[in-house]
């Protein structure tokens, strides 16, 4: 399953993509090149606008009315039915939606940290704007709250141990 999230739905884009889902979000885009990305990339179309909910959409809808991100992430699960695999995780790049790739570590000394370089068996960057990607502090602090926000009926394995 594709989503598109409206403008109010930034940081449910994000944890989405973070689950491996190819999630489209511009903060910046209109309705109507909304409706037009949603149906000609296939893609079923979150919102909290309800005007937005009303018009015709090829892919389907959801209107989420909660405003807490992660409470709108389970509401998405639930009601979407979705199956998540957590061997997805982390692959996407939360920012731009893309694929990330694991890096030679031994090109990046000038860039990362010695001690991240020493700590991480694998470091991934996205090819887009470029960020690397690895388990650390904030990647464990994500994936306690998304454990906490899916639902186990969605999981299609088990979550890593950190
Ligand atoms: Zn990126």
């Amino acid at each position: 399953m594709k989503f598109i999230c409206d403008d109010n739905l930034g940081k449910l884009a994000s944890y989405l993509r973070i689950l491996g889902f190819d999630t489209s979000f511009d903060e910046d885009i209109d309705d109507n090149s909304l409706l037009k990305t949603a149906s000609f990339e296939k893609r079923t179309l979150l919102t909290r606008d309800r005007k937005l909910a009303s018009r015709t959409h090829p892919y389907g809808f959801l209107l989420i009315e909660d405003d807490d991100p992660l409470r709108q992430l389970n509401i998405v699960a639930t009601e979407l039915d979705l199956k998540v695999d957590p061997r997805n995780l982390f692959n996407r790049c939360s920012k731009c939606n893309e694929i990330c790739h694991t890096v030679d570590k031994d090109a990046i000394t000038e860039e990362v940290f010695p001690f991240i370089l020493k700590t991480q068996d694998t470091i991934k960057q996205c090819p887009s704007c470029k960020r690397y990607y690895w388990k650390g502090s904030h990647y464990k602090n994500i994936l306690k709250k998304l454990i906490a926000a899916v639902p186990k009926k969605a999981l299609t394995g088990t979550w890593p141990e950190f």
